[in-house]
C-alpha cells in the first residue's frame, strides 16, 4: 500500500515525539504513574460564560454554515481585539477565521509559498512550521540561536540565511518551546531586515496574552507599523482561553492575502464550526478576568518551575517570560550512562530515560530543532511540577561515566 501514498506524505517526517507519547500512554494503561510535563494546552478547563455562549447557539439553531471567512461579527470582535491591544487599524475583510491557528498558518503557506521558495524559521521552533512549510512545496530554512542569548537568534545569522528564493520567515513571540519573548531591539533588527529584502513575515502571537511582564503585546507590526503590507498575524483562542478543543483562529493581513486563504479553506474545510465561533465572540467580547487569572498561575508555576530546576547540577534555562513552557538544557548529562548501561546521547535517549526511570513525561528538543534541550510544560498542578521535578532530579543522580 505505501508506494501508493503521495511524495509529499512520503516525505513527511513522523513526529519525534510520538514515540515518547505512545510510550507514556502504554506505561499509563499498565497503571504507573506517570506525571506528565510535556502538555501543550492549558489545564483550565474553558471559563463557563464562554460555554454557556455555545449552548445557547446550539439551542438556538445556529448549526449551519457560515461565511467561509467566519462570521462579520466574530471578524470584528479581532479586529476591535488588534486595535485595543496592538494599537493596529484593519477592516473586518482583512480577518479569516480558520479552524485554530494552525489552519491558518496552513492555508497561508499553501496561499503565499511554492516549489523554488525558502521560508526561514527561527530555532528553537514550533514543531509544525517546517512541515507545514514543506507541504507548500517551499524549504524551511532554520537560523539557531543558544539559551545564553535567551534564543534569540543573531540579525546576522538571519541575513546570512537569506539568499535570492527567501520568501518569507516565521516568527512566534512569546515562543513555543522556549517560553521567552523577543526583545524590542530584535524585533525593530528584524523589522528592518524583512524591509530591506522584502520578506513576508508570518508572526504567530498565539501567546500574545501569556506574558508575565503584564505588558501590552509586541510583534513586528508594534515596532515597524510601516510594514503593515507584508505582514499577516496569526491568533486564536486556543492558548488565551483555554479552547484548543474549540479550534478557532484566525489571520490578520492584507485584504488580497487573506482572500486568497479564504479560497483555498473554502475549497477544504469552509467555515471553522459556527458554534465554535459564537463561542469564540463570547471569548473576545465578555469578561477577561478569567485571561488574567489563568495567566497569574502560569507566572506562579513558570517561577516555581524555574526556581526548582536551577537547584539541579548541570540543568540550565533561561527563566520563562510567558506562555507555559520551560526549555531547558540536559547536554551537560550527555555521555553518561544509566543503571542498565545505555548512553544518553541526545534528547530523545534523556526523555525516554526520565519517563521510564523517574515517570515523567517531557518532549525532546529535537523536536523543536534544538537537541540539548528537553520543553517541560507547567500546565500542570503546583504540586504536580514539584513531584515531576523531584523525580528528574533523583533520575539524573542515577547517570554515571
Ligand atoms: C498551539 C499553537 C498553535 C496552534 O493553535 P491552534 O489555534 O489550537 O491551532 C500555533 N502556534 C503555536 C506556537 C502554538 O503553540
Amino acid at each position: 500500500m505505501k508506494e501508493k501514498l503521495a511524495t509529499r506524505v512520503k516525505q513527511l517526517k513522523p513526529s519525534a515525539t510520538l514515540a515518547v507519547n505512545a510510550k507514556a500512554k502504554a506505561l499509563k494503561a499498565k497503571g504507573i504513574d506517570i506525571i506528565n510535563l510535556s502538555a501543550g494546552e492549558p489545564d483550565f478547563d474553558t471559563p463557563e460564560h464562554i460555554k454557556a455562549a455555545a449552548i445557547k447557539a446550539i439551542e438556538e439553531g445556529f448549526t449551519r454554515y457560515t461565511p467561509v471567512a467566519g462570521i462579520p461579527e466574530l471578524r470584528e470582535a479581532v479586529v476591535a481585539r488588534l486595535e485595543k491591544d496592538y494599537g493596529l487599524k484593519y477592516e473586518p475583510e482583512q480577518v479569516v477565521v480558520s479552524c485554530g491557528a494552525k489552519q491558518a498558518l496552513f492555508n497561508l503557506a499553501q496561499a503565499l509559498f511554492e516549489e523554488g521558495d525558502e521560508v526561514l524559521i527561527l530555532a528553537p521552533y514550533w514543531v509544525s512550521y517546517p512541515p507545514i512549510v514543506e507541504l507548500s512545496g517551499a524549504k524551511p530554512v532554520i537560523v539557531p540561536s543558544t539559551k545564553e542569548k535567551n534564543f534569540e537568534p543573531d540579525i546576522s545569522d538571519i541575513a546570512a540565511a537569506c539568499t535570492p528564493k527567501t520568501k518569507g520567515i516565521i516568527v512566534n513571540s512569546p515562543s513555543n518551546p522556549t517560553g521567552q519573548i523577543y526583545s524590542t531591539g530584535f524585533l525593530k533588527d528584524l523589522a528592518g531586515l524583512c524591509k530591506e529584502k522584502g520578506l513576508i513575515v508570518i508572526s504567530d502571537d498565539i501567546y500574545d496574552k501569556l506574558r508575565f511582564d503584564g505588558k501590552a503585546p509586541e510583534n513586528i507590526l508594534t515596532v515597524a507599523p510601516d510594514l503593515k503590507d507584508q505582514v499577516i498575524m496569526v491568533n486564536g483562542v486556543s492558548k488565551t482561553y483555554a479552547m484548543t478543543g474549540w479550534r478557532i483562529g484566525w489571520a490578520i493581513g492584507p485584504e488580497e492575502i487573506i482572500a486568497a486563504v479564504s479560497r483555498i479553506q473554502g475549497q477544504s474545510t469552509s467555515n471553522a464550526t459556527s458554534v465554535a465561533q459564537k463561542a469564540a465572540l463570547e471569548a473576545l467580547l465578555g469578561p477577561q478576568d478569567c485571561v488574567a487569572e489563568m495567566c497569574k498561575a502560569f507566572k506562579r508555576r513558570a517561577n516555581l518551575l524555574y526556581e526548582e530546576v536551577k537547584k539541579i547540577p548541570g540543568l540550565e534555562l533561561p527563566k520563562p517570560m510567558g506562555t507555559f513552557y520551560a526549555f531547558i538544557d540536559f547536554s551537560a548529562y550527555y555521555g553518561r550512562k544509566t543503571p542498565d548501561g545505555t548512553e544518553i546521547k541526545d534528547s530523545l535517549s534523556i526523555c525516554e530515560y526520565l519517563l521510564e526511570e523517574a515517570k515523567v513525561a517531557t518532549v525532546p528538543g529535537v523536536a523543536f530543532g534544538d537537541d540539548r534541550c528537553l520543553r517541560i510544560s507547567f500546565a500542570s498542578a503546583d504540586e504536580e511540577i514539584l513531584k515531576g521535578v523531584a523525580r528528574i532530579s533523583e533520575a539524573l543522580t542515577k547517570l554515571s561515566y
